[in-house]
């Protein structure tokens, strides 16, 4: 692909600012050699202001998502975006949210720009496990962990029972969760089908992936190790154990 048209797709402005900032210079190889729009390098090799390049095409990114802040590209609300740097969101193919948390869920979220593993990922086939960590209103009743295992549980206005759900008590009013599913606003309709109501919901984890040390707001870029059983490509993610 043209220098002109990879570095527009990465972001870096049109393809009209970025020939500007290949004009002037500002875009070089690791050696500081002035690039010009004919000339092949490759991703790791080129440097704009001297600085290294956004991830190449294919990135997944972890985010820390605080409470707040909503899954979408654009409105009035502050954006998972306004977390991340401003070329993300310019991107060509965008860098999207890999499905959804609500606004006032914190934790877990993954975002790419590899359209195929995004669907993977949020496919109703998939199954892939996600763990949250729940805080209630109100004292567990008793009987939850077993309407929840049932796979029998049915949510407000929908006709297909919920694939059956772990539940872990941590104490009467802190649980762990892990759902094989992704239905609307689940977490927050299973507690209240069952009396109870969520005053606090985080992802910890998807699959085998933790948010571990990442500090709220924070983000880091995954490495091919770990996105690898997100492909199918080694074995199949596992929840961590609560
Ligand atoms: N369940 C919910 O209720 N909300 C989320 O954001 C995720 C799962």
């Amino acid at each position: 692909m043209k220098l002109r048209k990879y570095l527009a797709n990465l972001g870096y402005g049109s393809r009209r600012d970025v020939a500007r900032l290949i004009a002037d210079g500002r875009v070089t190889d690791v050696a500081g050699r002035q690039m010009t729009e004919h000339d092949v390098a490759a991703h790791d090799d080129l440097r704009v202001d001297g600085a290294l390049l956004d991830p190449a095409p294919g990135v997944v990114i972890m985010l820390h998502k605080p409470v707040g802040y909503v899954c979408s590209t654009q409105g009035d609300s502050r954006l998972v975006y306004d977390l991340l740097p401003a070329r993300f969101l310019r991107r060509s193919p965008v860098v999207a949210p890999v499905g959804r948390l609500d606004r006032d869920t914190s934790g877990l979220l993954l975002l790419t720009d590899d359209g195929a593993l995004n669907h993977r990922i949020t496919s109703p086939r998939a199954h892939l496990a996600k763990t949250y960590d729940a805080h209630l209103a109100n004292d567990l009743r008793g009987d939850e962990q077993e309407r929840f295992a049932s796979g029998t549980l049915l949510l407000e206005s929908e006709s297909s029972p919920l694939r059956p759900v772990a539940l872990h008590a941590v104490a009467a009013r802190h649980v762990r969760l892990t759902l094989t599913e992704g239905r609307y606003h689940q977490v927050r309709r299973m507690f209240a089908a069952v009396g109870n109501h969520v005053v606090a919901l985080h992802r910890c984890a998807i699959g085998a992936l933790v948010l571990g040390e990442l500090a709220e707001g924070q983000w880091r870029v995954l490495a091919a190790p770990e996105i690898a059983p997100l492909r199918g490509d080694a074995t199949p993610l596992s929840p961590p154990a609560p």
